[in-house]
């Protein structure tokens, strides 16, 4: 189950955290995110980011995206403090961002998501490794993940994957859900007016992936299916060979709630995995 332990994010080249509560953690890893303690330098890092994406991902991202960061007044300088930007988030989807100080373990992170609780780094990369991350930090879990936490559709849907996660870890079809959470809510592209766009947090909070994801020839842009995905492994060692473009958000919630989830991975179970740098013609998205 190699994949499994590669599971959630392309910047986590290692395992899920080991079980154990790290010191000065509460029972479900959070930590206080300390906001006053983040020096100048940190909050340098954050903003040259931002500054970075917000040009590039211009007419990239979904249009949801652009909104969100405005709702949020996730543009305004600095790191965001937890506390405040909650204020802006609960009262539009019930959902928090609570610190937690790196990896946590699946069945500790499901559980967040099933409670609408977004766990987030409370540290930041450093000056210079602006590219360049071992694990999640605040950059890529609240410029990446956080904005579209604001709409409802995003919303429901991550709690389902929490539902749904919380679920697999017990009945050890982690990886499907693994494979589900990588190519939406980290990888995934949307259409737009028939273009696709980014809203993957993956591609959302990386310099070279934005471009890559939507103007290089190298990776496949399939058209979205269900079974398809829950097939295909993936790489967490270099950008994605593969993107599967949904037609709009609630599509994917409302797939999870069609699907009996437990039935769809037996059925899946009697099937070859699928590599990532492969698709047939069909599969393509036309250009
Ligand atoms: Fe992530």
């Amino acid at each position: 189950m190699k994949e499994l332990q590669q599971s959630r994010e392309a910047e986590r080249h290692g395992a899920w955290a080991s079980p154990e509560v790290p010191e000065g953690a509460a029972p479900d890893w959070t930590v206080p995110q300390n906001w006053d303690q983040l020096t100048d330098e940190d909050h340098r890092v954050w903003d040259t980011l931002f500054a970075r994406q917000q040009v590039l991902l211009y007419g990239r991202a979904v249009r949801e995206f652009e909104e969100s960061l405005e709702v949020l007044h996730l543009s305004r300088p600095g790191i965001p403090n937890f506390t405040e930007l909650n204020e802006k988030l609960g009262p539009r989807t019930g959902w928090e961002v609570v610190a937690v100080p790196g990896l946590v373990p699946e069945d500790v992170f499901f559980e967040h998501l099933a409670n609408r609780r977004f766990p987030a780094g409370n540290f930041i990369r450093k000056a210079n490794q602006l590219d360049y991350l071992e694990e999640p930090d605040v950059f890529h879990d609240v410029f990446g993940h956080v904005p579209l936490l604001a709409q409802p559709a995003v919303a429901d849907f991550m709690q389902e994957l929490g539902f749904l996660g919380r679920k697999a870890v017990e009945v050890g079809q982690l990886h499907r859900v693994a494979r589900l959470y990588w190519y939406t809510v980290e990888f995934g592209l949307a259409l737009e007016a028939g273009e696709p766009k980014i809203y993957g947090a993956g591609i959302l909070s990386s310099f070279g992936e934005s471009h890559y994801s939507l103007e290089s020839e190298k990776p496949h842009r399939l058209a979205f299916d269900l079974r398809r995905m829950l097939r295909t492994r993936y790489r967490t060692d270099t950008f994605q060979q593969t993107y599967f473009v949904i037609d709009r958000f609630d599509d994917a919630l409302h797939l999870l709630r069609e699907n009996d989830f437990g039935a769809l991975c037996a059925e899946l179970d009697a099937l070859p995995d699928i590599e990532p740098s492969y698709a047939n013609n069909e599969e393509r998205l036309a250009a």
